[in-house]
Protein backbone atom coordinates (compact mmCIF):
# COMPACT_ATOMS: atom_id res chain seq x y z
CA UNK A 1 0.00 0.00 0.00
CA UNK A 2 1.57 3.60 -0.97
CA UNK A 3 2.17 5.87 2.34
CA UNK A 4 2.66 9.64 2.49
CA UNK A 5 3.57 11.97 4.99
CA UNK A 6 0.91 14.46 3.71
CA UNK A 7 -2.14 13.03 1.71
CA UNK A 8 -4.19 16.44 -0.24
CA UNK A 9 -7.83 15.07 -0.86
CA UNK A 10 -8.58 18.38 -3.67
CA UNK A 11 -6.33 20.30 -5.95
CA UNK A 12 -8.05 23.22 -5.77
CA UNK A 13 -6.34 26.84 -4.37
CA UNK A 14 -6.49 25.24 -0.70
CA UNK A 15 -5.12 21.65 -1.57
CA UNK A 16 -2.47 22.91 -4.47
CA UNK A 17 -0.71 25.22 -1.87
CA UNK A 18 -0.43 22.99 0.63
CA UNK A 19 1.09 20.40 -1.41
CA UNK A 20 3.05 22.72 -2.32
CA UNK A 21 4.60 23.84 0.70
CA UNK A 22 4.28 20.46 2.30
CA UNK A 23 6.79 18.93 -0.81
CA UNK A 24 9.05 22.03 -0.26
CA UNK A 25 9.00 21.13 3.15
CA UNK A 26 10.29 17.98 2.41
CA UNK A 27 7.30 15.81 3.02
CA UNK A 28 5.97 13.01 1.39
CA UNK A 29 3.22 14.16 -0.87
CA UNK A 30 0.48 13.43 -2.49
CA UNK A 31 -2.81 15.06 -4.14
CA UNK A 32 -5.85 13.00 -4.72
CA UNK A 33 -8.32 15.08 -7.37
CA UNK A 34 -10.86 13.48 -9.19
CA UNK A 35 -12.22 16.20 -11.44
CA UNK A 36 -12.38 15.77 -14.88
CA UNK A 37 -10.53 18.72 -15.59
CA UNK A 38 -7.92 19.77 -13.10
CA UNK A 39 -7.24 23.09 -12.21
CA UNK A 40 -9.79 24.43 -9.18
CA UNK A 41 -12.87 26.76 -9.00
CA UNK A 42 -11.40 29.81 -9.05
CA UNK A 43 -9.47 29.31 -12.31
CA UNK A 44 -11.83 27.40 -14.16
CA UNK A 45 -15.59 27.94 -12.90
CA UNK A 46 -14.72 31.08 -10.55
CA UNK A 47 -12.55 33.91 -10.02
CA UNK A 48 -10.50 34.13 -13.85
CA UNK A 49 -13.52 33.67 -15.62
CA UNK A 50 -16.11 35.69 -14.05
CA UNK A 51 -13.86 38.76 -13.77
CA UNK A 52 -12.32 38.13 -17.31
CA UNK A 53 -16.80 38.21 -18.14
CA UNK A 54 -17.20 41.70 -15.58
CA UNK A 55 -14.31 43.65 -17.31
CA UNK A 56 -15.43 42.83 -20.80
CA UNK A 57 -18.35 44.48 -19.57
CA UNK A 58 -17.30 47.37 -17.99
CA UNK A 59 -15.71 48.11 -21.18
CA UNK A 60 -18.98 47.73 -23.38
CA UNK A 61 -20.64 49.55 -20.59
CA UNK A 62 -18.28 52.63 -20.73
CA UNK A 63 -18.72 52.35 -24.57
CA UNK A 64 -21.86 52.85 -24.90
CA UNK A 65 -22.02 55.94 -22.01
CA UNK A 66 -19.62 57.10 -24.98
CA UNK A 67 -21.77 59.98 -25.41
CA UNK A 68 -21.15 60.82 -22.18
CA UNK A 69 -17.67 61.67 -22.83
CA UNK A 70 -18.13 63.57 -26.07
CA UNK A 71 -17.29 60.28 -28.23
CA UNK A 72 -19.40 59.04 -31.14
CA UNK A 73 -19.37 55.22 -31.08
CA UNK A 74 -22.16 53.81 -33.54
CA UNK A 75 -22.64 50.59 -32.32
CA UNK A 76 -21.13 48.88 -29.14
CA UNK A 77 -22.75 45.55 -28.89
CA UNK A 78 -21.31 42.06 -27.23
CA UNK A 79 -20.13 39.53 -29.83
CA UNK A 80 -21.13 36.57 -27.31
CA UNK A 81 -19.37 33.70 -29.38
CA UNK A 82 -15.64 36.11 -29.73
CA UNK A 83 -16.30 36.63 -25.55
CA UNK A 84 -17.10 33.31 -25.15
CA UNK A 85 -13.48 32.17 -27.18
CA UNK A 86 -11.83 34.74 -26.00
CA UNK A 87 -12.87 33.59 -22.05
CA UNK A 88 -12.00 29.71 -23.25
CA UNK A 89 -8.69 30.63 -24.70
CA UNK A 90 -7.28 32.64 -21.22
CA UNK A 91 -8.79 29.30 -18.77
CA UNK A 92 -7.55 27.22 -20.69
CA UNK A 93 -4.39 29.03 -20.76
CA UNK A 94 -4.35 29.71 -16.90
CA UNK A 95 -5.76 26.06 -16.24
CA UNK A 96 -2.75 24.49 -18.14
CA UNK A 97 -0.42 26.62 -16.05
CA UNK A 98 -1.73 25.18 -12.99
CA UNK A 99 -1.68 21.70 -14.34
CA UNK A 100 1.94 21.70 -15.38
CA UNK A 101 2.58 22.49 -11.82
CA UNK A 102 0.16 19.64 -10.55
CA UNK A 103 2.28 17.45 -12.67
CA UNK A 104 5.28 18.75 -11.81
CA UNK A 105 6.55 16.01 -10.03
CA UNK A 106 7.38 17.75 -6.76
CA UNK A 107 4.67 15.93 -5.45
CA UNK A 108 2.41 12.64 -6.71
CA UNK A 109 -1.16 13.40 -8.51
CA UNK A 110 -3.68 10.98 -8.52
CA UNK A 111 -6.49 11.16 -10.81
CA UNK A 112 -8.96 9.96 -8.54
CA UNK A 113 -12.20 10.68 -6.19
CA UNK A 114 -10.77 9.94 -2.75
CA UNK A 115 -12.86 9.34 0.39
CA UNK A 116 -12.03 7.63 4.01
CA UNK A 117 -11.61 4.52 4.92
CA UNK A 118 -10.79 5.14 8.73
CA UNK A 119 -8.20 8.16 9.94
CA UNK A 120 -5.64 6.88 8.05
CA UNK A 121 -6.65 5.37 4.85
CA UNK A 122 -8.68 6.84 2.02
CA UNK A 123 -10.33 4.57 -0.90
CA UNK A 124 -10.11 5.73 -4.19
CA UNK A 125 -12.40 5.29 -7.20
CA UNK A 126 -9.48 3.23 -9.19
CA UNK A 127 -9.76 0.57 -6.43
CA UNK A 128 -6.49 1.34 -4.52
CA UNK A 129 -6.52 2.32 -0.91
CA UNK A 130 -3.37 4.92 0.66
CA UNK A 131 -2.42 5.13 4.09
CA UNK A 132 -0.94 9.02 5.25
CA UNK A 133 0.65 10.47 8.74
CA UNK A 134 -1.72 13.72 7.76
CA UNK A 135 -4.39 14.40 5.55
CA UNK A 136 -5.63 17.89 4.08
CA UNK A 137 -9.29 17.99 2.98
CA UNK A 138 -9.63 20.87 0.01
CA UNK A 139 -12.80 19.67 -1.55
CA UNK A 140 -14.10 22.51 -2.11
CA UNK A 141 -17.98 23.78 -2.36
CA UNK A 142 -20.80 22.80 -4.91
CA UNK A 143 -23.76 24.93 -6.09
CA UNK A 144 -26.88 24.73 -3.40
CA UNK A 145 -29.96 24.12 -4.21
CA UNK A 146 -32.58 25.32 -1.30
CA UNK A 147 -35.67 24.09 -0.57
CA UNK A 148 -38.02 26.41 -2.68
CA UNK A 149 -41.28 24.96 -4.08
CA UNK A 150 -40.52 23.46 -7.72
CA UNK A 151 -36.94 24.52 -7.64
CA UNK A 152 -35.76 21.18 -8.13
CA UNK A 153 -38.30 20.10 -11.01
CA UNK A 154 -37.60 23.59 -12.71
CA UNK A 155 -34.22 23.79 -15.14
CA UNK A 156 -31.90 26.21 -13.92
CA UNK A 157 -28.42 28.12 -14.53
CA UNK A 158 -25.77 28.11 -11.80
CA UNK A 159 -22.83 30.16 -12.34
CA UNK A 160 -21.17 27.28 -14.56
CA UNK A 161 -23.75 27.66 -16.83
CA UNK A 162 -23.74 31.95 -17.06
CA UNK A 163 -20.18 31.68 -17.69
CA UNK A 164 -20.39 29.77 -19.68
CA UNK A 165 -22.89 31.35 -22.52
CA UNK A 166 -22.36 31.81 -26.23
CA UNK A 167 -25.52 33.67 -26.64
CA UNK A 168 -27.08 36.71 -25.04
CA UNK A 169 -30.10 35.28 -22.83
CA UNK A 170 -33.26 37.03 -24.07
CA UNK A 171 -34.43 37.47 -20.18
CA UNK A 172 -33.53 36.41 -16.76
CA UNK A 173 -34.95 36.20 -13.24
CA UNK A 174 -31.61 35.88 -10.41
CA UNK A 175 -32.58 34.01 -7.59
CA UNK A 176 -30.30 35.80 -4.56
CA UNK A 177 -28.36 38.93 -3.93
CA UNK A 178 -24.85 37.41 -2.75
CA UNK A 179 -21.92 38.25 -4.84
CA UNK A 180 -22.00 35.38 -7.26
CA UNK A 181 -25.66 36.63 -7.96
CA UNK A 182 -24.65 40.81 -8.08
CA UNK A 183 -21.65 40.17 -10.00
CA UNK A 184 -23.12 37.92 -12.80
CA UNK A 185 -26.60 39.84 -12.65
CA UNK A 186 -24.62 42.86 -14.13
CA UNK A 187 -22.84 41.17 -16.36
CA UNK A 188 -26.28 39.43 -17.99
CA UNK A 189 -27.69 42.99 -17.94
CA UNK A 190 -24.90 44.97 -19.41
CA UNK A 191 -24.82 42.18 -22.53
CA UNK A 192 -28.43 42.61 -23.12
CA UNK A 193 -30.77 40.29 -21.01
CA UNK A 194 -33.38 41.64 -19.39
CA UNK A 195 -32.58 41.03 -16.07
CA UNK A 196 -34.83 40.64 -12.53
CA UNK A 197 -33.22 39.72 -9.70
CA UNK A 198 -34.69 38.54 -6.44
CA UNK A 199 -33.27 38.61 -2.46
CA UNK A 200 -34.42 37.69 0.06
CA UNK A 201 -33.27 39.63 2.75
CA UNK A 202 -33.90 43.68 3.06
CA UNK A 203 -30.73 44.38 0.94
CA UNK A 204 -28.38 42.36 -1.84
CA UNK A 205 -24.82 42.00 0.02
CA UNK A 206 -26.21 41.38 2.88
CA UNK A 207 -22.50 40.44 4.78
CA UNK A 208 -21.89 44.25 3.61
CA UNK A 209 -23.20 47.10 5.46
CA UNK A 210 -26.26 48.12 4.31
CA UNK A 211 -24.79 51.84 3.75
CA UNK A 212 -22.86 49.96 1.11
CA UNK A 213 -25.11 47.23 -0.13
CA UNK A 214 -27.55 50.13 -0.89
CA UNK A 215 -25.04 52.48 -3.27
CA UNK A 216 -24.93 49.02 -5.27
CA UNK A 217 -28.60 48.46 -5.32
CA UNK A 218 -29.22 52.39 -6.38
CA UNK A 219 -26.54 51.45 -9.68
CA UNK A 220 -28.22 48.49 -10.61
CA UNK A 221 -31.71 50.20 -10.64
CA UNK A 222 -30.21 53.21 -12.12
CA UNK A 223 -28.72 50.83 -14.91
CA UNK A 224 -32.12 48.99 -15.54
CA UNK A 225 -32.00 45.68 -13.46
CA UNK A 226 -35.40 45.29 -11.96
CA UNK A 227 -34.29 44.31 -8.47
CA UNK A 228 -36.69 43.02 -5.69
CA UNK A 229 -35.08 42.78 -2.27
CA UNK A 230 -36.77 41.52 1.20
CA UNK A 231 -38.79 39.01 -0.30
CA UNK A 232 -40.22 35.56 0.29
CA UNK A 233 -39.99 33.07 -2.61
CA UNK A 234 -42.89 31.12 -2.83
CA UNK A 235 -42.32 28.82 -6.11
CA UNK A 236 -41.09 28.38 -8.86
CA UNK A 237 -42.57 27.01 -12.45
CA UNK A 238 -41.92 26.51 -15.91
CA UNK A 239 -43.63 25.59 -19.55
CA UNK A 240 -42.83 26.05 -22.73
CA UNK A 241 -42.14 29.45 -22.53
CA UNK A 242 -39.88 29.90 -20.05
CA UNK A 243 -40.00 30.33 -16.40
CA UNK A 244 -41.86 31.95 -13.47
CA UNK A 245 -41.08 32.90 -10.08
CA UNK A 246 -43.43 34.03 -7.74
CA UNK A 247 -42.80 35.79 -4.59
CA UNK A 248 -44.14 38.37 -1.85
CA UNK A 249 -42.60 41.81 -1.80
CA UNK A 250 -44.55 44.35 0.35
CA UNK A 251 -46.98 42.19 1.16
CA UNK A 252 -47.85 41.58 -2.44
CA UNK A 253 -47.65 38.55 -4.27
CA UNK A 254 -45.41 39.73 -7.30
CA UNK A 255 -44.76 37.57 -10.37
CA UNK A 256 -41.47 37.59 -12.98
CA UNK A 257 -41.68 35.58 -16.34
CA UNK A 258 -38.56 35.22 -17.88
CA UNK A 259 -36.81 32.94 -20.80
CA UNK A 260 -34.02 31.61 -17.63
CA UNK A 261 -33.68 31.08 -14.13
CA UNK A 262 -30.07 31.32 -12.35
CA UNK A 263 -30.00 29.72 -9.06
CA UNK A 264 -27.63 31.87 -7.51
CA UNK A 265 -28.67 31.25 -3.49
CA UNK A 266 -25.48 29.99 -2.52
CA UNK A 267 -22.69 27.30 -2.14
CA UNK A 268 -22.20 24.40 0.27
CA UNK A 269 -19.14 22.67 1.48
CA UNK A 270 -18.08 19.72 -0.86
CA UNK A 271 -17.50 17.19 1.84
CA UNK A 272 -20.93 14.63 1.48
CA UNK A 273 -19.07 11.61 -0.34
CA UNK A 274 -16.02 11.88 2.05
CA UNK A 275 -17.45 9.81 4.69
CA UNK A 276 -15.88 11.87 7.09
CA UNK A 277 -17.51 9.69 10.00
CA UNK A 278 -15.15 6.79 9.02
CA UNK A 279 -12.54 9.03 10.20
CA UNK A 280 -13.65 10.74 12.83
CA UNK A 281 -13.84 13.85 11.53
CA UNK A 282 -16.59 16.55 12.70
CA UNK A 283 -18.85 18.51 10.18
CA UNK A 284 -21.66 21.05 10.82
CA UNK A 285 -24.65 20.03 9.74
CA UNK A 286 -24.38 22.03 6.31
CA UNK A 287 -21.40 19.85 5.70
CA UNK A 288 -18.58 22.71 6.74
CA UNK A 289 -15.80 20.92 8.34
CA UNK A 290 -15.15 21.98 12.12
CA UNK A 291 -11.25 23.39 12.38
CA UNK A 292 -9.04 24.88 15.11
CA UNK A 293 -6.87 28.09 14.10
CA UNK A 294 -4.25 25.60 12.89
CA UNK A 295 -6.95 24.06 10.77
CA UNK A 296 -6.96 20.77 12.48
CA UNK A 297 -10.24 19.14 12.48
CA UNK A 298 -11.50 17.31 15.14
CA UNK A 299 -8.46 14.33 14.24
CA UNK A 300 -5.22 16.67 15.18
CA UNK A 301 -3.40 14.51 12.21
CA UNK A 302 -6.21 15.14 9.55
CA UNK A 303 -6.61 19.62 8.48
CA UNK A 304 -8.98 20.95 6.04
CA UNK A 305 -8.55 24.17 3.94
CA UNK A 306 -10.73 26.31 1.53
CA UNK A 307 -14.35 26.27 1.06
CA UNK A 308 -15.11 23.05 2.88
CA UNK A 309 -13.90 24.53 5.78
CA UNK A 310 -14.99 28.51 5.55
CA UNK A 311 -15.26 30.71 6.99
CA UNK A 312 -15.81 31.99 3.40
CA UNK A 313 -15.36 31.35 -0.10
CA UNK A 314 -12.31 33.25 -0.29
CA UNK A 315 -8.89 32.54 -2.73
CA UNK A 316 -6.48 34.00 -0.61
CA UNK A 317 -8.00 32.43 2.63
CA UNK A 318 -8.01 29.05 0.87
CA UNK A 319 -4.28 29.46 -0.27
CA UNK A 320 -3.10 30.48 3.69
CA UNK A 321 -5.38 27.78 5.23
CA UNK A 322 -3.26 24.81 3.01
CA UNK A 323 -0.35 26.94 3.28
CA UNK A 324 -0.87 27.08 7.15
CA UNK A 325 -1.88 23.56 7.61
CA UNK A 326 1.05 21.97 5.65
CA UNK A 327 3.71 24.03 7.77
CA UNK A 328 1.91 23.25 10.75
CA UNK A 329 1.98 19.10 9.82
CA UNK A 330 5.83 19.60 8.87
CA UNK A 331 5.85 21.33 12.66
CA UNK A 332 7.46 24.68 11.59
CA UNK A 333 8.63 26.71 14.37
CA UNK A 334 7.20 29.95 14.91
CA UNK A 335 3.75 29.46 11.93
CA UNK A 336 0.99 31.73 12.72
CA UNK A 337 -2.77 30.93 12.22
CA UNK A 338 -4.84 33.10 9.83
CA UNK A 339 -5.20 36.43 11.12
CA UNK A 340 -9.20 37.25 9.95
CA UNK A 341 -8.86 40.28 11.78
CA UNK A 342 -7.14 41.27 8.33
CA UNK A 343 -10.38 39.71 6.56
CA UNK A 344 -10.29 41.43 2.99
CA UNK A 345 -13.52 41.35 0.70
CA UNK A 346 -14.04 42.02 -2.06
CA UNK A 347 -17.25 42.61 -4.68
CA UNK A 348 -16.82 42.87 -8.32
CA UNK A 349 -19.66 44.32 -9.15
CA UNK A 350 -19.67 48.62 -10.56
CA UNK A 351 -19.38 49.95 -8.25
CA UNK A 352 -17.09 47.90 -6.36
CA UNK A 353 -17.38 47.43 -2.54
CA UNK A 354 -13.97 46.33 -1.08
CA UNK A 355 -13.47 46.11 2.78
CA UNK A 356 -10.84 44.90 5.17
CA UNK A 357 -10.19 44.80 8.89
CA UNK A 358 -13.13 45.44 11.36
CA UNK A 359 -16.68 46.50 10.15
CA UNK A 360 -18.29 49.13 11.68
CA UNK A 361 -21.28 46.76 12.79
CA UNK A 362 -18.81 44.73 14.44
CA UNK A 363 -17.56 47.46 16.44
CA UNK A 364 -20.79 48.66 17.14
CA UNK A 365 -21.44 44.73 18.18
CA UNK A 366 -18.56 44.70 20.41
CA UNK A 367 -18.43 48.09 22.21
CA UNK A 368 -15.22 48.37 20.67
CA UNK A 369 -14.70 52.71 20.65
CA UNK A 370 -13.92 53.81 17.19
CA UNK A 371 -13.81 57.34 14.75
CA UNK A 372 -15.04 56.97 11.39
CA UNK A 373 -14.85 58.94 8.55
CA UNK A 374 -16.25 59.40 4.93
CA UNK A 375 -15.40 61.00 1.77
CA UNK A 376 -17.78 60.22 -1.48
CA UNK A 377 -16.34 59.71 -5.06
CA UNK A 378 -18.81 62.28 -6.45
CA UNK A 379 -16.69 65.14 -4.50
CA UNK A 380 -13.34 64.45 -6.37
CA UNK A 381 -11.53 65.24 -9.30
CA UNK A 382 -9.99 62.28 -10.56
CA UNK A 383 -13.76 60.36 -10.03
CA UNK A 384 -15.87 63.45 -10.95
CA UNK A 385 -13.55 63.41 -14.56
CA UNK A 386 -14.15 59.41 -14.71
CA UNK A 387 -17.87 59.83 -14.44
CA UNK A 388 -17.17 57.59 -11.77
CA UNK A 389 -19.74 59.19 -9.09
CA UNK A 390 -21.20 56.66 -7.17
CA UNK A 391 -20.07 55.77 -3.80
CA UNK A 392 -17.52 56.61 -0.91
CA UNK A 393 -14.51 55.78 0.94
CA UNK A 394 -14.97 55.12 4.73
CA UNK A 395 -12.23 54.79 7.37
CA UNK A 396 -12.01 53.38 10.93
CA UNK A 397 -9.56 53.99 13.39
CA UNK A 398 -9.14 53.93 17.14
CA UNK A 399 -9.72 57.40 19.15
CA UNK A 400 -6.32 57.32 20.99
CA UNK A 401 -3.57 56.60 18.52
CA UNK A 402 -5.58 56.40 15.39
CA UNK A 403 -4.75 52.99 14.43
CA UNK A 404 -6.50 52.01 11.49
CA UNK A 405 -8.81 48.80 12.19
CA UNK A 406 -10.92 48.72 9.38
CA UNK A 407 -11.90 50.04 6.20
CA UNK A 408 -14.93 50.25 3.21
CA UNK A 409 -14.57 51.37 0.12
CA UNK A 410 -17.60 51.58 -2.19
CA UNK A 411 -16.75 52.89 -6.18
CA UNK A 412 -14.50 52.36 -9.01
CA UNK A 413 -12.05 50.22 -9.00
CA UNK A 414 -12.75 49.61 -4.92
CA UNK A 415 -10.92 46.06 -5.07
CA UNK A 416 -7.53 47.46 -6.28
CA UNK A 417 -7.88 50.67 -3.23
CA UNK A 418 -8.66 48.91 -0.47
CA UNK A 419 -4.90 47.44 -0.94
CA UNK A 420 -3.70 50.97 0.13
CA UNK A 421 -5.05 49.36 3.65
CA UNK A 422 -3.97 46.16 3.28
CA UNK A 423 0.11 46.91 4.44
CA UNK A 424 -1.57 49.68 6.60
CA UNK A 425 -3.86 47.32 8.66
CA UNK A 426 -0.80 44.29 8.56
CA UNK A 427 1.43 46.77 10.22
CA UNK A 428 -0.82 48.21 12.50
CA UNK A 429 -0.02 51.85 10.93
CA UNK A 430 -1.87 55.23 12.36
CA UNK A 431 -3.63 57.20 9.89
CA UNK A 432 -0.73 59.62 10.35
CA UNK A 433 1.37 57.03 8.99
CA UNK A 434 -0.52 56.57 6.35
CA UNK A 435 -0.89 60.36 5.81
CA UNK A 436 3.04 60.55 5.94
CA UNK A 437 2.68 58.50 2.33
CA UNK A 438 2.85 59.98 -0.79
CA UNK A 439 -0.51 60.33 -2.59
CA UNK A 440 -0.23 60.95 -6.42
CA UNK A 441 -2.49 63.36 -7.66
CA UNK A 442 -4.86 63.37 -9.35
CA UNK A 443 -6.19 59.38 -8.65
CA UNK A 444 -8.55 57.79 -7.28
CA UNK A 445 -6.50 56.77 -4.11
CA UNK A 446 -6.23 60.06 -3.26
CA UNK A 447 -9.96 59.83 -1.73
CA UNK A 448 -8.51 57.72 0.73
CA UNK A 449 -6.51 60.92 2.59
CA UNK A 450 -9.67 63.17 3.07
CA UNK A 451 -11.27 60.75 5.97
CA UNK A 452 -7.93 60.04 6.88
CA UNK A 453 -7.49 63.74 7.34
CA UNK A 454 -10.85 64.12 9.09
CA UNK A 455 -9.64 61.17 11.80
CA UNK A 456 -6.67 62.65 12.35
CA UNK A 457 -7.99 65.87 13.67
CA UNK A 458 -10.30 64.27 15.67
CA UNK A 459 -7.23 61.98 17.39
CA UNK A 460 -6.28 64.42 20.47
CA UNK A 461 -3.05 62.49 20.99
CA UNK A 462 -0.56 64.68 20.25
CA UNK A 463 1.91 61.38 19.42
CA UNK A 464 2.25 62.96 15.45
CA UNK A 465 1.67 66.23 13.88
CA UNK A 466 -1.35 66.01 12.07
CA UNK A 467 0.27 66.77 8.37
CA UNK A 468 -1.17 70.24 6.56
CA UNK A 469 -4.15 69.67 4.30
CA UNK A 470 -3.25 68.79 0.47
CA UNK A 471 -4.52 70.41 -2.59
CA UNK A 472 -6.57 68.42 -4.43
CA UNK A 473 -9.29 69.37 -7.53
CA UNK A 474 -12.19 68.00 -5.96
CA UNK A 475 -15.39 70.31 -5.17
CA UNK A 476 -13.66 71.15 -1.70
CA UNK A 477 -10.62 72.28 -3.69
C1 LIG B 1 -18.64 32.46 -9.94
C2 LIG B 1 -17.63 32.52 -8.82
C3 LIG B 1 -16.79 33.61 -8.74
C4 LIG B 1 -15.84 33.69 -7.72
N1 LIG B 1 -15.04 34.78 -7.66
C5 LIG B 1 -14.11 34.88 -6.66
C6 LIG B 1 -13.24 36.01 -6.60
O1 LIG B 1 -13.30 36.92 -7.43
N2 LIG B 1 -12.35 36.06 -5.60
C7 LIG B 1 -12.25 35.08 -4.64
O2 LIG B 1 -11.43 35.18 -3.73
N3 LIG B 1 -13.08 34.00 -4.68
C8 LIG B 1 -13.98 33.87 -5.67
N4 LIG B 1 -14.79 32.76 -5.73
C9 LIG B 1 -14.62 31.70 -4.72
C10 LIG B 1 -13.37 30.83 -5.01
O3 LIG B 1 -13.43 30.37 -6.34
C11 LIG B 1 -13.29 29.67 -4.04
O4 LIG B 1 -13.29 30.19 -2.72
C12 LIG B 1 -12.01 28.84 -4.21
O5 LIG B 1 -11.80 28.51 -5.55
C13 LIG B 1 -12.10 27.58 -3.35
O6 LIG B 1 -10.92 26.82 -3.47
P1 LIG B 1 -10.86 25.37 -2.81
O7 LIG B 1 -9.46 24.88 -2.96
O8 LIG B 1 -11.46 25.37 -1.47
O9 LIG B 1 -11.84 24.46 -3.69
P2 LIG B 1 -11.80 24.09 -5.24
O10 LIG B 1 -10.99 25.00 -6.04
O11 LIG B 1 -13.24 23.89 -5.62
O12 LIG B 1 -11.06 22.68 -5.27
C14 LIG B 1 -11.67 21.51 -4.82
C15 LIG B 1 -11.06 20.34 -5.61
O13 LIG B 1 -11.41 19.14 -4.93
C16 LIG B 1 -11.69 18.14 -5.88
N5 LIG B 1 -12.52 17.14 -5.17
C17 LIG B 1 -13.73 17.31 -4.61
N6 LIG B 1 -14.13 16.17 -3.99
C18 LIG B 1 -13.15 15.27 -4.17
C19 LIG B 1 -12.96 13.93 -3.76
N7 LIG B 1 -13.86 13.28 -3.03
N8 LIG B 1 -11.83 13.29 -4.14
C20 LIG B 1 -10.88 13.92 -4.90
N9 LIG B 1 -11.00 15.20 -5.30
C21 LIG B 1 -12.12 15.86 -4.94
C22 LIG B 1 -12.40 18.89 -7.00
O14 LIG B 1 -12.27 18.16 -8.20
C23 LIG B 1 -11.64 20.21 -7.01
O15 LIG B 1 -10.57 20.20 -7.95
C24 LIG B 1 -15.74 32.64 -6.76
C25 LIG B 1 -16.59 31.54 -6.84
C26 LIG B 1 -17.52 31.47 -7.86
C27 LIG B 1 -18.43 30.27 -7.94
Amino acid sequence: MESYDFLVIGGGSAGFNAARVAASLGLKTAIVDGARELGGLCILRGCMPSKTLLYIAEVLHLAQKGSTFGLKIRTARPDMKAIHARKKKLIAEFAEYRRKALASGKFTLIRAQGHFVDAHHVALSDGRKLHAKHILIGTGSKVGTPPIEGLDRTPFWTSDDVLDLDFVPKSVVVLGGGIVACELAQFLHRIGARVVLVQRSPNILRDHSADASVVVQKAFVDEGIELFAGTKLQRVTHDRRGITVEFIHDGKTMRRHAAHLFNALGREPNTGSLQLAAAGVQARPNGQIVTNRWQQTSQPHIYAAGDCAGPAEIVHLAIQQGELAARHAAKIKGVKPVDYGLMLNVVFTDPQLATIGRLERELDQTGVAYLSANYPFNDHGKSILMEANYGYVKVLAEPQRGRILGAEIVGKDAGELIHCFSAALTLNATVFDLLRAPWYHPTLAEIITYPLEEIAEKVKSGMCNPPPRRKHAGKRA
